[in-house]
């Protein structure tokens, strides 16, 4: 990707995984009283006891636990590299797919008609369709632009769009098929409802590992300039909503306990971003009664208590 800078070999840091371990034995427990999301049929059977976690700081240093290296379903973390790939063609996008939080969950079409058709956010799923369509506008396929994003900070990933998981969604979906109608209805898509669904189902059935997810992240968390995925503007931009609007309606929660901006999807994934210093990244699939990944929020919670990361 044109602009960004290929990452030099990454330094394990020992004192980093000693708060990884701490934080999984967090995470590990807080998971077993979450259930795995059954929303998309081929991700019902994954197993409750999966865990990874991965942090990776801005100045080189690294550490992991777990499963780091396996790929698991980004599912709505993908709706940030969409985002991120997105602002890159049209840093302006902001007024059409909206910036605030809602209480009315990520697939409401009531809110979406309240707010006369216009998305609240982008992590929303109406906000989420219509940057999936501008993004096909852009580029003519969006899954391999938020694919690219996601590869720009670990060159030799392992990423992919899982073609059984976004079969299974798109077979089984009747909600974003329903938001997607009312978007289109009031012109808020520009491309054919047949091609703007399958590319969300697709994108949100990459795959990556958390090693990955934290090292994409990583140009949220840069201050230096040097990881110049997108404009600082954006990157305040993209923080700012993340932490108002990433984690569902538990925002309000996760920044008294966290206090950094965060995104997770149902397949179990948690990433958050602590500015100026590095990005976090947990897989545990049993989710809270948020929709969050219970044991990823325990852990990063514990994490950034031990590493003293917080915004705040
Ligand atoms: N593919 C899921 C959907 O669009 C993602 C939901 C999520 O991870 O929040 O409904």
């Amino acid at each position: 990707m044109p602009g960004t800078r290929t990452p030099s070999a990454p330094v394990v840091s020992e004192q980093m995984r000693e708060c990884l371990l701490a934080a999984e034995v967090r995470g590990r427990r807080a998971a077993l009283r979450g259930k795995v999301s059954r929303q998309v049929p081929a991700l019902a059977a994954v197993s409750p006891a999966r865990f990874a976690m991965a942090v990776a700081t801005v100045d080189g240093t690294e550490a992991y636990i777990g499963e780091a290296g396996t790929g698991f379903s980004i599912q709505s973390l993908s709706k940030l590299f969409a985002l991120c790939a997105l602002l890159r063609h049209e840093p302006d996008v902001w007024t059409d797919v909206g910036w605030v939080p809602t209480e009315a969950g990520y697939g409401s079409v009531a809110d979406l008609e309240r707010n006369h058709w216009r998305p609240r956010n982008p992590f929303v799923n109406s906000g989420a369709l219509v940057v999936t369509d501008r993004l096909l506008t852009h580029t003519g396929d969006a899954v391999g632009s938020t694919i690219a994003v996601v590869r720009a900070g670990d060159p030799d990933a392992e990423v992919h769009s899982d073609a059984q998981v976004a079969r299974s969604e798109g077979e089984s979906d009747h909600r974003n098929s329903a938001i997607a109608h009312v978007l289109a209805e009031h012109g808020r898509l520009v491309n054919d409802i047949d091609r703007v669904l399958p590319q969300y189902f697709a994108q949100c059935a990459i795959t990556a590992s958390v090693r990955t997810i934290a090292r994409a992240a990583l140009f949220l968390a840069d201050r230096s300039g040097e990881r110049t995925v997108l404009d600082h503007d954006s990157v305040r931009r993209v923080n700012a909503v993340l932490l108002t609007s990433g984690m569902y309606g538990a925002a309000g929660d996760i920044a008294y306990r966290i206090g950094l901006p965060a995104k997770s999807g149902i397949g179990g994934g948690v990433l958050a971003v602590m500015p100026g210093r590095g990005t976090v990244c947990v897989w545990s699939p049993p989710l809270d009664d948020d929709g969050n990944s219970a044991g990823g929020v325990a852990a990063i919670e514990e994490f950034a208590r031990l590493a003293g990361w917080s915004v705040f």
